[in-house]
């Protein structure tokens, strides 16, 4: 980043530009107004400092000069730094455009505000990336917006037709979608607007439509119909930036939300100790196992795995000796889990498999197979078994995971019963 100095005093403009420097910020100087103008038309200038009193004119002037001839510098920070407590002349500044007046003697103030610029530049404006898909047919039009939205850091992916822009989106991740109404002979901006919306993927997609359509009933139907914001032709470049940047910081928000949500989701529905889903997992996936299972007539069977004697392994091994023995077995459990079946852990070292597309027969293999693979673990050098009860949907009767589990609950009751370290089948 780069700040201009306008003051007199070449030490003062030391003071200054070695407390910008602090941030990295990299500063150039001049004495004067005249000078200052000369090098803001030269160089991408992100901040300006200037003393209220110049050789040439005053600073507040100097800030009416930039706000007013200065294309592009309408949000550019202008910082007065005054040497007197005039109280009229700082509001006067204010006025003219400054967007902060500070006291020379200020110093940890002015550090202050630019410890807060700083990082609010880094998270919202300059450094905010977004992928925009535009439609136009009109090469000129096109033109100007693609250069205007690119300067501002934005990528940009154009396409004269709206049936060509939906063929993008279904390829690629855009932040916003900026689309002209007209587009020759084939599917309009409002049918692609349309579509879009109709579209649970795109749903949330910022649209920004820029329309020739000066009546106002048309553009509030375009709101009505989920467009998020519109822009009038001619494009006027820093109506573009700013509306498509509430646009993408928007989308970037939900993005961000969405992510955390999802997040929070995975952490609410796993269990820490062995990476395996937990019983509101169970709770949660279960019934919608058992609906599809039973819409598409398919099978659906359900294993429950008791550790056997667990509780003497903790008794004369330890707790934390314990922990790695279920930690071994969740393992085991989630590498050999198929990509549509699902690993629990229901308890504390009971364990359920919910296995789709699979009847009686095929899950009391499965099962017979993690026995053997359990026996031959030894996690932390110890032999572990487990009692495994296996059952499946019964299409006639039982429409409900509780039941299915509490029959393969019953059936690894009657493993223990039966000896341990064993399978056992509920078919009624
Ligand atoms: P059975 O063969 O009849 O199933 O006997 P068991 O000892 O395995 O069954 P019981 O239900 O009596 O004991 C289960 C033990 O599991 C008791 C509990 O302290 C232990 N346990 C539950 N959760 C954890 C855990 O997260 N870590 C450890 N180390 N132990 C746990
Ligand atoms: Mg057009
Ligand atoms: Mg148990
Ligand atoms: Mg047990």
């Amino acid at each position: 980043m780069k700040a201009l100095i306008i003051e007199p005093a070449t030490s003062y403009q030391l003071v200054l530009s070695s407390i910008l420097g602090e941030f990295h910020i990299e500063s150039i100087c001049a004495k004067n107004g005249t000078d200052a103008l000369e090098l803001l038309n030269d160089n991408e200038i992100d901040l300006v400092c200037s003393a209220i009193h110049l050789s040439d004119m005053t600073g507040i002037d100097l800030c009416k000069t930039i706000r007013v001839n200065n294309q592009g510098c309408h949000n550019l920070p202008i910082i007065v730094i005054s040497s007197e407590e005039n109280k009229t002349l700082l509001t006067e500044a204010l006025k003219g455009g400054a967007t902060r007046t500070f006291h020379k003697h200020d110093l940890e103030l002015f550090s202050a505000y630019i410890r807060d610029f700083i990082s609010h530049e880094h998270h919202e404006h300059r450094h905010l990336k977004g992928d925009v898909l535009y439609i136009e047919d009109c090469k000129v039009t096109s033109s100007l917006v693609i250069s205007v939205l690119e300067e501002s850091e934005l990528n940009v992916t154009h396409h004269d037709t709206a049936e060509a822009a939906l063929t993008a989106l279904s390829d690629g991740n855009y932040d916003l979608v900026i689309t002209d109404l007209g587009l020759g002979s084939g599917m309009s901006g409002a049918e692609l607007v349309e579509t879009l919306r109709g579209n649970p993927t795109h749903e949330l997609l910022p649209i920004l439509v820029v329309t020739a359509d000066t009546k106002v009933e048309r553009r509030i139907e375009l709101l009505e119909n989920g467009v998020n914001d519109y822009i009038c032709k001619p494009v006027i470049p820093n109506e573009l930036i700013a509306r498509s940047i509430n646009l993408i910081k928007s989308k970037k928000l939900y993005d961000k939300v969405e992510h955390q949500r999802q997040a929070l989701r995975e952490m609410a529905m796993k269990d820490q100790l062995t990476g395996l889903y937990n019983r509101h997992f169970l709770m949660e996936i279960g019934p919608k196992k058992v609906n599809q299972a039973l819409e598409k007539q398919s099978d659906l069977s359900l294993i429950v795995i008791d550790l056997d004697k667990f509780k003497s392994i903790n008794d004369t091994h330890g707790h934390a000796t314990g922990d790695i023995v279920l930690a071994s077995v969740g393992k085991l459990l989630r590498e050999h889990c198929q990509t549509n079946d699902h690993c629990i852990r229901f308890g504390g070292e009971e364990f359920v498999l919910i296995l789709a597309d699979k009847g009686l027969s095929d899950a009391s293999q499965i099962a017979e197979r993690y026995r053997t693979e359990i026996e031959a673990l030894k996690p932390a050098n110890l032999t572990v078994t487990a009692s495994f009860g296996v059952s499946a949907l019964l299409h006639q009767n039982d429409q409900e995971i509780g039941t299915i589990f509490a029959r393969a609950d019953q059936a690894a009751y009657e493993s223990k019963k039966g000896g341990r370290n064993q399978v056992s089948v509920n078919a009624s």
